[in-house]
């Protein structure tokens, strides 16, 4: 990887072998793993332990997780908070459990709406719940950065599985409670449009 940064500097204009930017190769290898380190994360291992059989069946709320993306379509960071919610029949997952899931699917390359149905998927699959759900609102560095379409640049993604798809209380509750009232006219299933096709 370092030789293809080293080349990729050298095709920005810039001189590979100047002072400042010698361990620069090493450094962006290093962060671009750590940034992509989701490929390697065993679901199956994070999970391991962490299902728990209970007599609880109200609404479930991690909310305000942060997270940190890499956009599929131009390596740059999308980023901001993410909320998960769900009602377990006779199940509940570690609450710690939650925001580790986030960062599994957030260190891929990622579009906004998959990694939102990916999150809500795995919690539905391994918790099995009446119903889960999952908002993401991000800001994507590709377009502020970029000056485009910066009225977009601040992106609103959902999942709506089971009890929060079918019942419109259910999910009027779950998102009062994240305090997206603002958005609630306008949220509905797969309410992103980051960085589609775009340049
Ligand atoms: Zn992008």
């Amino acid at each position: 990887m370092q030789d293809l940064i080293r080349q990729l500097l050298a095709e920005l204009g810039e001189d590979p072998t100047r002072e400042g930017l010698l361990n620069t190769p090493k450094r962006v290898e290093k962060a671009l793993k750590f940034l992509t380190g989701g490929y390697d994360a065993n679901i199956d291992e994070v999970l391991n332990g962490a299902l728990f059989t209970v007599d609880y069946s109200e609404m479930v709320i991690v909310k305000d997780i942060d997270f940190y993306s890499l956009c599929e379509h131009h390596l740059l960071p999308f980023f901001g908070k993410c909320h998960v919610a769900y009602i377990p029949t006779n199940k509940v997952i570690g609450l710690s459990k939650i925001p580790r899931l986030v960062d599994v699917f957030s260190r891929r390359l990622q579009v906004q709406e998959r990694l939102t149905n990916q999150i809500a998927d795995v919690v539905r699959d391994a918790v099995k719940p009446m119903g889960v759900a999952v908002v993401m609102e991000a800001t994507h560095l590709c377009m502020s950065m970029r000056g485009v379409e910066k009225q977009n640049s601040f992106a609103v993604t959902s999942a709506m599985h089971g009890a929060f798809r079918d019942n419109a209380r259910t999910r009027m509750e779950f998102l009062e409670l994240i305090k997206l009232r603002s958005a609630v006219p306008g949220i509905r299933e797969s309410a992103g449009y980051a960085c589609v096709g775009d340049e």
